[in-house]
């Protein structure tokens, strides 16, 4: 069984409960250790960022309570840090969660949001060609290989969220597959961590978490390493689909998830 969450929100970026709320649930769910993963500010305006100036109190107050539940639950304070904030210390936390939420094109256009957008920007910035999206989507994830202070890659293959229901996407094109594969190759390379990332599942927008079976199995055979995380927003994900999600990694030949244990990741078998 999967003791350790290190993707979750809180009231203090977008998540719907408070820090004490999901250790509590995080607990009861029996977890041994939580992370909390503020969302690192954005460079541009938004309604999810846990403000530059408000994060020393959001490590401060994981640590208080970290204090209180010594014994019962191991707490940690983390960030998902957004590869388009450059300036950031990312050397306070934890631990990082490296992770792409937009393209940078006319702007930033988000590929999170909700189908209508992704519709939006593959025609306005993209004539249709959801390939070059991809290629410019995973392409970013080269600033998370660079980036020593961060250890896991958020949600690798975001993009894709509505494609149960919409097929934006061509997951199995040549070009998909080679923008995907290079970025996973330069990420593995460079040590960091894949999470699979059930959050879309208790959004109801997926089935399956990310990355895609596809990518997981490619990620095996390069010797990749994983780690299993809900980016729970409220205290009734905390553990959403883990077991599914344990069930795709061992279908794909992973033998061990990666945990933090104090300050150093450690591999668990499973
Ligand atoms: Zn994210
Ligand atoms: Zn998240």
């Amino acid at each position: 069984m999967i003791r350790q969450n290190l993707h979750t929100h809180t009231d203090w970026d977008d998540g719907s409960n408070s820090m004490e709320s999901m250790i509590l649930a995080a607990k009861a769910a029996g977890l041994t250790s939580i992370g909390l993963s503020a969302h690192s500010p954005l460079p541009y305006e938004n309604d999810w960022e846990c403000p530059q100036e408000r994060l020393p109190a959001f490590i401060a107050r994981a640590r208080e309570l970290g204090e209180k539940y010594a014994g019962q639950i191991d707490v940690y304070a983390g960030l998902e840090w957004d590869v388009t904030m450059r300036d950031i210390d990312l050397s306070p936390y934890d631990y990082v969660i490296g992770s792409v939420h937009e393209l940078p094109v006319d702007g930033y256009r988000s590929v999170d949001s909700d189908p209508q957008t992704t519709s939006q920007y593959l025609a306005e910035c993209f004539s249709g060609d959801a390939d070059a999206a991809a290629e410019v989507f995973f392409a970013q994830y080269a600033a998370v290989a660079r980036e020593p202070e961060a250890d896991i890659v958020g949600h690798f293959d975001l993009l894709t969220k509505f494609d149960e229901q919409y097929g934006f996407f061509r997951p199995d094109s040549a070009r998909y597959r080679r923008a995907a594969l290079a970025a996973m190759e330069e990420l593995v390379g460079a040590g960091k961590i894949f999470e699979i990332n059930t959050g879309a599942i208790s959004r109801g927008w997926r089935t399956t978490p990310y990355p895609s079976p596809e990518l997981l199995c490619a990620l095996r055979e390069m010797g990749g390493r994983i780690t299993i995380s809900s980016d729970a927003h409220s205290t009734q994900g905390i553990v959403c689909a883990f077991d599914r999600a344990q069930e795709l990694a061992g279908g794909c030949g992973f033998k061990e998830i990666w945990t933090l244990q104090g300050g150093v990741f450690a591999p668990v078998g499973f």
